[in-house]
């Protein structure tokens, strides 16, 4: 039966997770906390339902269609659960639905193509397409709408069925999404299902899963990865970053100084791919932090249901720790704080917009994804030595150059060890693009034609030519 946010479920108290608004610090709602032998049965649903779905790409290209249709019309009850329990603005909530739409429509009309094999053999050889069964798809609570339709919307397409598990911090608009789109597609091809862990560990060793494709933090990548090798199922893994952006010394900090701030500070800094240190010419590096610093001190932070918000809370206590903790260890080894460096008082997980200078290179906000609103600012001397810290912390998702003569900026980004670079700009992304990180942010690739060609498995026929039997 379809769910929805709303809806009661039987069980105890016990067998719920409570769901945190952010902005509030307090429990506004709750998801069902399923357990992992309740996946036996769901996983088997999610079998059978793979028969029927992949005989059609007609009928499925159809059923996307009506999915993204269905994504919009409900898109202002999920916009707006997403930012109940997620924080952010609810205009960038709206996007957010608007990109899950968009994703949706992209895969519906993207087809495996069938292709011919020539080597002057005398055999006619062709390489199809074939699906591989029920995928797990295990995702973060930084979009979780947008990151969980980056799994179903290529998945989906490509013929497979899909059992999807948010983030317990974020389950609410997830199982709303699952209601919405049960409604238009056959039964069982997607379902929703929430918990706390171990859910995520058993589904990704789940023997009938065919394809786990996950979205989170490095180290549960790894654990994501162990526990998928008990099957051998395929994996992916969309795993974090810390992007540089470099400047050169052509840039003109008043034209760029805006673009960088929301590069560094969208959704909290909770983005996969926002900028996460930048360096910063020694000559240009006290202008470049007071630019940032000023749009830090009066950016208006708030919950992401007020229309003046432009920034909301941290998503979680946790991770709220965690940004205090980095950024009070780099005060403690001798940094500065030109703007925030503190939580803010009140109810709810707010941290101070805060711009970092003075930072030992060598501080876990420098080396480790800090996921909030804190940006070291470091100077270099060279651009070797800021190309070397670019590459020097083992993550490998997007970085940026910036500056005017934009050949010599592009020379500088070719140099950047990552899956996707910008110049003047960050963390846009196409859909019609390949997705995926270098080292350690990422195995894989999701996006584009390689988004859907990952949820197939090349079938290839060798028949002789002008022969008979
Ligand atoms: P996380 O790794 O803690 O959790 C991600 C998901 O994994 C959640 O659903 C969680 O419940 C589940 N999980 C936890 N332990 C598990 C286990 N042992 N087995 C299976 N599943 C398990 O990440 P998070 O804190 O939710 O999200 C933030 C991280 O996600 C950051 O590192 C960020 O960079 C990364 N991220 C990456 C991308 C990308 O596309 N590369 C996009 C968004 C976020």
């Amino acid at each position: 039966m379809p769910t929805t946010a709303t809806d009661r479920f039987p069980g105890s108290p016990a067998a719920r997770i409570p769901v945190v608004d952010p902005a509030t610090g307090e429990t506004f709602d709750e998801a069902p906390d399923q357990q992992p032998d309740e996946l036996d049965t769901v996983v088997d649903r999610a079998h059978r339902a793979w028969h029927g779905w992949r005989a059609d790409p007609a009928a499925r290209t159809a059923a996307l269609h009506r999915a993204a249709d269905a994504v919009e019309t409900a898109g202002d009850e999920l916009a707006r659960l997403v930012t109940r329990e997620q924080g952010k603005p609810l205009t960038e909530s709206h996007a957010e639905i608007a990109r899950t739409a968009a994703r949706l429509r992209y895969f519906a009309d993207l087809a495996p193509r069938t292709r011919r094999i020539t080597d002057g053999r005398p055999v006619h050889s062709e390489i199809r397409w074939r699906t591989l069964g029920p995928v797990a798809a295990i995702v973060p609570w930084n979009f979780p709408v947008q990151l969980a339709a980056a799994k179903f919307a290529p998945a989906l397409a490509a013929g497979n069925t899909m059992v999807l598990k948010p983030s317990p911090f974020t389950p609410v608009a997830t199982r709303l999404l699952g209601s919405v789109l049960a409604a238009v597609l056959p039964e069982d091809v997607l379902t929703v299902v929430t918990g706390r862990e171990p859910l995520g560990a058993r589904l990704a060793s789940h023997p009938r899963i065919r394809h786990v494709t996950f979205t989170g933090s490095v180290p549960t990548g790894r654990a994501v990865a162990r526990a998928a090798a008990a099957s051998l199922a395929r994996v992916t893994l969309e795993l974090g970053g810390n992007d540089a952006a470099v400047l050169l010394d052509d840039v003109e900090v008043d034209r760029i100084a805006d673009r960088l701030f929301w590069a560094a500070f969208r959704n909290c800094g909770q983005v996969c791919m926002a900028v996460k240190r930048v360096y910063a010419p020694a000559r240009l590096h006290a202008e470049l932090v007071e630019a940032l610093a000023h749009r830090a001190r009066t950016v208006t932070v708030g919950a992401g249901l007020d229309p003046a918000t432009r920034l909301g809370p941290v998503n979680n206590a946790p991770q709220l720790a965690r940004v205090e903790l980095v950024t009070q260890q780099a005060l403690a080894a001798g940094a500065r704080a030109a703007a925030g460096g503190h939580r803010l008082d009140g109810p709810g997980y707010f941290f101070a917009p805060t711009i970092l200078t003075d930072v030992p290179p060598g501080s876990p906000v420098v080396t480790e994804e800090q996921f909030g609103p804190v940006l070291p600012v470091l100077p270099y001397r060279s651009l070797d030595e800021a190309v070397d810290a670019a590459n020097g912390t083992g993550y490998g998702l997007g970085g940026s150059v910036w500056g005017t003569d934009l050949d010599r900026a592009e020379a500088v980004a070719d140099r950047l060890e990552c899956g996707t670079v910008w110049i003047n700009h960050h963390a846009e992304l196409s859909l019609a693009q390949p997705f995926a990180g270098a080292h350690h942010s990422g195995v894989g690739v999701a996006g584009g034609p390689w988004g859907l060609y990952g949820n197939l498995r090349p079938f290839v026929v060798h028949r002789p030519q002008g022969e008979q039997g």
